[in-house]
C-alpha cells in the first residue's frame, strides 16, 4: 500500500482528503504545518507527498526545498491557490513533480498521484537516489524525460547521453554491457544507426564522465565487459 504524507493546514480539507485517499487504498499520514511535516519525514519513509504551499510556521515552498535537498527522488505534488501562477512556477522550479490548483476534484488528485507514484517506481529513480546519497551534489535522472540534475543544476544531455546515463543509474554498481547500451539506443531491432553508435559509445562515455565531475560518481571501464557506474566516495 503506497504511503502518503499529506501536509495541509486547513482542518476540513485535510480530514476530507485523508479519508478519501485512505478509501482509495493509500496509507495516509497527515501534518498540519511544515514543522510537523519535517519531523515526520525525518522519521518515516513515504512513497509520495501532497503539499499545500500556504502553510504556517514553515512555508510549503521551504518544505519543498528542504525535501529536495534530502530526498531528491520523493514524488511531491503541490496544492496551490487559484491564480497562483507564480507559486506554480516557483514550485515546479523548486522541484515539485506536479501541481493542482485549489479547488480541485478528488478524481484528478488521485489520477495525478497515481501517475506520480508509477513514475517513481521506475528503477532509474531508486537507483539515482541510493547511489547519489553519498555525494554533496546528488544525481537525479528523470525516468521518462531526457533530463537529469546534479544537485540543483540541470545537466545538458542529448537523448542518447540521457538514455546511457539512465541505464547506468538503473544498473548502478553492476556492469552494463556495450550491447545493452546499444539496445537502448536503437529505436527498432536491427536499427541501422547501431553500427555508428557502437563506435561512438566511447565518445559518449567520455562526455558523460566530464559531466559527472564532482558528482562523486564515476563510469568505470570494465575491460571486455562494459561499463559500471560507481561511487568514488566511501
Ligand atoms: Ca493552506
Amino acid at each position: 500500500m503506497p504511503t502518503l504524507l499529506l501536509i495541509e493546514d486547513d482542518d476540513l480539507l485535510r480530514d476530507g482528503l485523508c479519508a478519501q485517499l485512505a478509501q482509495a487504498g493509500h496509507s495516509v499520514t497527515a501534518a498540519a504545518d511544515g514543522e510537523a511535516a519535517q519531523a515526520l519525514l525525518e522519521s518515516n519513509r513515504f512513497d509520495g507527498v501532497v503539499l499545500d504551499l500556504g502553510l504556517p510556521k514553515i512555508s510549503g515552498m521551504d518544505v519543498l526545498r528542504w525535501i529536495r535537498q534530502r530526498l531528491p527522488a520523493l514524488p511531491v505534488l503541490i496544492l496551490t491557490a487559484r491564480d497562483g501562477v507564480d507559486d506554480r512556477v516557483q514550485g515546479l522550479n523548486a522541484g515539485a513533480d506536479d501541481y493542482l490548483t485549489k479547488p480541485f476534484e478528488m478524481a484528478e488528485l488521485q489520477a495525478r498521484l497515481g501517475a506520480l507514484l508509477r513514475r517513481a517506481r521506475l528503477p532509474a529513480f531508486g537507483g539515482s537516489l541510493e547511489l547519489a546519497s553519498h555525494s554533496a551534489r546528488r544525481l537525479r535522472v528523470d525516468a521518462t524525460l531526457p533530463q537529469a540534475w546534479l544537485g540543483d543544476e540541470a545537466l545538458e544531455l542529448t537523448q542518447r547521453e540521457w538514455a546511457l546515463l539512465s541505464l547506468l543509474v538503473t544498473q548502478a554498481g553492476r556492469v552494463v554491457s556495450r550491447e545493452a547500451v546499444l539496445e537502448t539506443w536503437s529505436t527498432e531491432p536491427g536499427d541501422a544507426t547501431a553500427g555508428v553508435a557502437s563506435n561512438a559509445l566511447e565518445v559518449y562515455i567520455h562526455r558523460l564522465r566530464r559531466k559527472l565531475v564532482d558528482s562523486g560518481l564515476n563510469i568505470r571501464n570494465v575491460r571486455g565487459l562494459g561499463y559500471m557506474l560507481e561511487s568514488t566516495t566511501p
